[in-house]
């Protein structure tokens, strides 16, 4: 998506060969516009999968998620990072370790808002060693729910998160694909 890449060539800052900053229109600050597009874009790639809810991690995934679930006329259910003192029976949790980030964390959802008749696409801003999708697909099956995919919207394709989805037989659709990335500049797959 040309609108995507374009915007991250001009307000994209490069922190490292690793992390990309996204905080004027995605993280911090978020553009509407943009994310409705984005989730036009979702929802024309996923229309035929079968899918009956959107879910993803808060807080950065919830724009474009939301988007994504209001243009296929499907709730969004939010998966929660939360401590594991208030989790009870009527959650699933699972644990989530961070590389990128460098931390740990719980992430919940809860028994009333997920079934086993579900067919779920996952979207988040990122994909990068995939451990986020890769939890959230863990926490969706206890759940007993079924995965149709996982969307994200920036992936950086030199790291592993797609062929760990790919090779598990998810389907997998990034809105823009980065191949290489430093302060000289940012390299896009072109589809
Ligand atoms: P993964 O679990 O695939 O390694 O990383 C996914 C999560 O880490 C995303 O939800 C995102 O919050 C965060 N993340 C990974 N890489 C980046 C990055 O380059 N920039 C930002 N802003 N967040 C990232």
């Amino acid at each position: 998506m040309k609108e995507l890449q374009e915007r991250i060539k001009k307000e994209g800052i490069v922190v490292n060969q690793d992390i990309l900053k996204v905080d004027s229109f995605i993280n911090h600050q978020v553009d509407p516009l943009l994310m409705e597009h984005i989730g036009e874009t979702f929802a024309e790639y996923f229309k035929n999968h079968g899918i009956t809810k959107i879910a993803t991690i808060e807080s950065s995934g919830i724009a474009p998620a939301l988007m994504t679930a209001r243009c296929m006329g499907l709730p969004l259910i939010i998966l929660k990072k939360q401590p594991s003192s208030i989790l009870n029976d009527s959650l699933y949790h699972t644990q989530i370790i961070s590389y990128t980030k460098e931390i740990s964390y719980e992430l919940t959802v809860a028994s009333s808002v997920i079934s086993e008749d579900d067919h779920v696409l996952i979207i988040d801003d990122f994909l990068a060693n995939g451990e986020a999708a890769t939890g959230a697909i863990r926490l969706l099956r206890k759940a007993h729910a079924t995965i149709a995919g996982v969307g994200a919207l920036i992936e950086k394709s030199f790291q592993p998160g797609r062929e760990k989805l790919v090779s598990q037989g998810f389907d997998v659709y990034s809105i823009v694909r980065i191949r290489h990335m430093s302060e000289d500049g940012i390299e896009f797959i072109e589809d």
